[in-house]
Order: structure tokens, then sequence, then C-alpha cells
């Protein structure tokens, strides 16, 4: 008989975005005339930069005679783009990560849910809650069940420490994810370098999701957790030109496996974790095409970094307007200053909000419950939009709240 992997059994169903079309299509058929704004889904607005438009025609063009063309690349990614990245992701801003460390992918999402593949079947796993799913889904998928939820709450700043572990029970594992998706925390120096010592302290890993480090705009908050001391032995990092460069349809991003980074078989013997990794995308992945490298490269010239920060702070911008606004209306807001979502404590239930927002407004939020248990009572607004919709969209605010 063929047997399922019954742990598919167990991962709860994609309930949160299905249930809000579900319910955006309902108030659309019962209101044609509506205009709705979608201020839920975390999916960029603005179109791919300049830069990396003519970069990305140029590698087409390479790929159209036999002198440039490209067939399969280094599944790793290739040289010319790795190097950018460990120039200037890294070495330029005082951290020693070098090219061979990183391996580019087609983006954070597969990396973030593969990655768990390296590990054994009984390690135990911490995630914030509330928490992007894909962490705790492919954890699940895997048949690991032992999942310590951090409840990131307005107590701890949304930035939960190792004394919220249970003193019984540490886990091996712990997923960060600063600034945070879907709370738009950011955590300080201090913050991370707690964790990096606990891990260090517990021989444990960290998996530190930046991919939304590029919003980062206050002065001394890491962009990196290799900005703390001895993370490089502890910690591995995800990164993502999805939300830094309007990549989501283009897909890229990069893995950072430290050189000596170990987890440790049976018998204890220290195994290290980036000639697994390796061995893991060789064998699964065919590497991100050319084009898309060429055009992730171009990101790092000065006209690319210019245009990339160009888009970021106008995202950033919308983010600060709808932050003020609610803020003005009485809301307590997080995020929304080095991040695109804003976190708002709705006082009341997360459903019936965005169900009022939806009614009364014609406006899409996230409920927070859909994101973890510790989420209920808040909606996650994106400032992934045009300004008129979200200045639109602060007017029904005004008008319903
Ligand atoms: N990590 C977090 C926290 C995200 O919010 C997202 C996308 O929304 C991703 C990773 C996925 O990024 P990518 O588009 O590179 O797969």
């Amino acid at each position: 008989m063929l047997h399922v992997n019954e742990n598919y059994a167990k991962i709860k169903p994609t309930y949160l975005f299905a249930e809000i079309a579900h319910r955006v299509s309902a108030h659309m058929e019962a209101n044609p005339e509506a205009k709705v704004i979608r201020l839920g889904i975390g999916d960029v607005t603005e179109p791919l930069c300049p830069a990396v438009v003519a970069a990305m025609h140029k590698a087409v063009d390479d790929e159209a005679g036999r002198a440039n063309f490209h067939g399969y690349g280094p599944e790793q990614g290739y040289a010319f783009l790795r190097e950018k990245i460990a120039k200037f992701d890294f070495q330029d801003r005082g951290m020693d990560i070098a090219a061979d460390e990183i391996l580019v992918s087609d983006g954070a999402k597969c990396d973030c849910g593969n990655i768990q593949e390296l590990f054994g079947q009984d390690v135990r796993i911490a995630v914030g809650d509330p928490v992007y799913p894909v962490y705790v889904d492919t954890n699940v998928m895997a048949g690991r069940g032992d999942i310590t939820l951090l409840p990131c709450t307005a107590e701890n700043g949304f930035v939960p420490t190792p004394n919220d572990l249970p003193a019984n029970g540490q886990p091996d594992i712990v997923y960060l994810c600063y600034p945070n998706n879907p709370t738009g925390a950011v955590a300080t120096k201090m913050q991370l370098q707690a964790w990096v010592d606990w891990a260090n302290d517990r021989k444990a890993l960290i998996l530190f999701d930046a991919a939304y480090e590029a919003f980062i705009r206050t002065p001394g908050i890491p962009h990196s957790i290799y900005e703390c001391d001895g993370a490089k032995s502890c910690a591995i990092e995800f990164r993502s030109y999805s939300k830094t460069a309007g990549f989501t349809g283009v897909r890229c991003g990069y893995t950072v496996v430290p050189k000596g980074l170990c987890a440790y078989a049976a018998d204890g013997t220290p195994v290290e974790l980036r000639p697994m990794w390796t061995r893991r995308q060789t064998t699964k992945f065919n590497g991100a095409s050319y084009i898309t490298q060429r055009g992730a490269e171009a990101i790092y010239t000065p006209e690319g970094m210019a245009q990339t920060t160009a888009t970021i702070d106008f995202y950033l911008g919308n983010a600060k307007l709808m932050r003020e606004a609610l803020q003005s209306l009485g809301y307590i807001v997080t995020g929304g200053s080095d991040s695109p979502y804003l976190w708002v404590d709705v006082k009341g239930d997360s459903w019936a909000f965005f169900d009022k927002l939806l009614k009364d407004a014609n406006i899409v939020t996230t409920p927070g419950a859909g994101f973890g248990r510790a989420g209920e009572g808040f909606i996650r607004i994106s400032a992934f939009n045009s300004r008129e919709n979200v200045k639109e969209a602060i007017e029904r605010l005004k008008g319903v709240l």
C-alpha cells in the first residue's frame, strides 16, 4: 500500500490567507462597487529598479549568443555574486564572512524550510509566537513535534530572551527573525548577543532570518547576527532580495553557513554544517538562474544601492504615515520604522477587527491570530502599497475608528 507522510496531517491547513481571501471575495461579491485596498499580504508593489533591469537585460543578451551563454551554473551561486555579497553585506560592515560561506538560492523561504533537513529527528525547536509559519510547518512535516513557543508580547517588547525558555527541555535550535514578520519589532545588539551567548553555552544553533534587514534605519540596530561576538560558531543567517530589491517574483536570496559551524553526531563528534548544506543544495537544487544572479549583482552597484534604498525609503514613508495616523487614533503600534509591517494592538478580537475594517472601510489587513496564539488582539498592516492607496486608507480609517 502506498503510505503518505502522515506528518502532513499534523500541520495546520493554510487557513490564514485562504480565509482572508474567502472573506474578501464574499465582501466584494456583496459590494461589487467597493474599492478594496489591500494592506494584508506581504508582497512588494514597486517594480524592479532600473539598475537591476539593465543588468538582467544584458544577461539575457549574454544568453542569446554563443560567446557568453551560460547553462547550468554552480549550485552555490556564481562567484561574481557571492563576492559582492561578502564584501558589501558583511566585510564592509565589519563582519568576517567570506564568499565561500555564502550559498545563493532562489529565496529565503526555501532555505528556511530546507535547512531542518540537516538536523536529527529528535532536535528540539523554539520559535517566537506569533511567527512566520514556515519554520514550524517544515519541522512538523519532517516529523518533529517538540516545538517551544516563545510569546512575543508588549511586555517583552515583542523580543523574547533566553530567560523565557523553559528551564527543562531547552531547545537545540531557535529561529529568530529581526526585523520581525509579523510584529515589525527589531532586536538590539544586546538582545541578540544574549541569544548568541546562550547558544554558544549550550551548543545550540540560531537560525537567523534577516529577510527585512534592508528596512533597518535606526543606527545601532544589527543588520546581521554576525555583528554579535561569537555568532559564527552558533548561527546560520538567511537573506532575501525579495523585499530588499523587489525580487518576490524574480526569486533570489542566500544563506550564510560559516566555516567551522557544527552540529554533533550521536557520539558527540562535531560535524561541520557548511559541507552538509552544500551537499544538500548541490543534490536537490540547481542554482538560481544566471539572469537572476546578474540582476542581484546590480543591487550592489552605486546606482543599484541608491535605487533600492529609495524604494525602501518609499515603503518606510508609507509605514510612517500609517503609524502616525493609527497612533493619533489612540492605537498602540509596533514596527513600521525599521520594518514594512505595523503590528497594531486592536484592543479586542483580531478577526472581528479585520471584519470591521473590511466591511466599514473596504480595507484588507491580516489578523494577528493567524500567526499564532500570542497574535490574538493584533492586526498586521503592510506598507507595501502606493502612496495614494495608503493616504486613502488612512482617511477611511479615520472615518471608521
Ligand atoms: N522570511 C520571512 C520572515 C518572510 O516574511 C518571507 C517572505 O514573506 C521570507 C522569509 C521569504 O522570502 P523569499 O521571498 O526570499 O522566499
